[in-house]
């Protein structure tokens, strides 16, 4: 069935396929499926947990992914245990070793900042993930759940915010000019069902990975071919059509060409509606980054602002 899929997508002038999971290592058919899609054509970001690459593993996939994205909360092992079970942060760290020891074109090494590793100094984890063979190194906020999980792992806006404006702060001071000045990209909505879909393991279309709920079922591409989903699938286009303009809260921001009113998925955890707002600490964390991206654009040599590279 994968290989249907990917021809499909294809066919549809899909250019990247992101395998996922949960866990994808853990699919029998993972690494066949990742060569398949390599085979094809597609740009693959394989996004892992690592705790499977050993060193063969490494070099069967190292050539097969344009990148592999491990995931690595933290430099303090007792930290990323906390989040992903004992053990977990050696098996991580000897995957990203591995893999760029193998030649592995981009490993990527990737974190969720939660109230348990919010207060690590960004430039010890890129010193660490670095240290490792990692290429690039950043931490995106723990998205709310709505659900049980959020008490434990929900991080502390107010000192988050507070630190940012410190780092934002020492970073500026100095800093130059550019003369020649990237085009910041326009973004007027969610990703979701926008150029990306998800797949999941049964075959069921969604419209991003944050959104694979049962009410944002698309169709099955075990019942109708992956076009037909795509432009026609009446959750897809509904998403689709949502811009900031429609997020009354958004409609009016500054920021909200470089924002697009943040992750859908967020907002339908916490409130069941999928146009509503982003919760406002979030929304203030993302006014923070887009007036990074602005000084990026006009600055050079800036550092990544608290290692935080995901807009929420
Ligand atoms: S910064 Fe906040 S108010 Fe502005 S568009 Fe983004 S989420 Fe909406």
């Amino acid at each position: 069935m994968a290989r249907e899929v990917l021809s499909q997508a294809r066919d549809l002038g899909v250019e990247e396929v992101v395998v996922t999971g949960g866990e994808p290592l853990l699919h029998p058919q993972a690494v066949d499926i990742v060569e398949e899609a390599k085979g094809m054509g597609f740009q693959v970001n394989l996004l892992t947990n690592g705790l499977g690459i050993e060193r063969g593993l490494a070099r069967r996939l190292a050539s097969a992914c344009d990148q592999i994205t491990i995931s690595l909360d933290s430099a303090d092992p007792a930290i990323h245990d906390r989040h992903r079970g004992g053990g977990s942060h050696g098996r991580a760290s000897r995957a990203i070793a591995a893999l760029s020891e193998v030649g592995c074109p981009h490993v990527v090494a990737a974190g969720v900042l939660t109230r348990h590793n919010q207060h690590e100094r960004y430039e010890n984890f890129a010193a660490h993930a670095t240290g490792l063979g990692a290429e690039r190194v950043f931490r995106a906020v723990y998205i709310l759940q709505g659900d049980s999980r959020d008490a434990a792992l929900r991080p502390d806006f107010t000192s988050l915010v507070v630190r940012m404006g410190e780092e934002s702060d020492a970073a500026l001071h100095g800093a130059q000019p550019r003369g020649e000045r990237p085009r910041l990209a326009w973004r007027d909505r969610c990703g979701a069902a926008f150029g990306v879909v998800a797949v999941g393991a049964d075959g069921v279309v969604y419209p991003c990975q944050g959104l694979m709920r049962p009410e944002f079922a698309a169709g099955s591409l075990r019942e109708e071919p992956l076009e037909r989903i795509y432009t026609q699938a009446p959750v897809l286009t509904k998403l689709r059509a949502i811009t900031v303009a429609d997020i009354p809260a958004c409609s009016h921001c500054a920021y909200r060409f470089l924002c697009g009113g943040g992750c859908r998925a967020l907002a339908y955890n916490v409130t069941r509606d999928i146009t509503a707002p982003i919760p406002e600490e979030y929304c203030v964390l993302a006014q923070l980054l887009a007036q990074w991206r602005l000084w990026e654009t006009a600055l050079s040599e800036l550092p990544v602002t608290a290692g935080l590279e995901v807009i929420p």
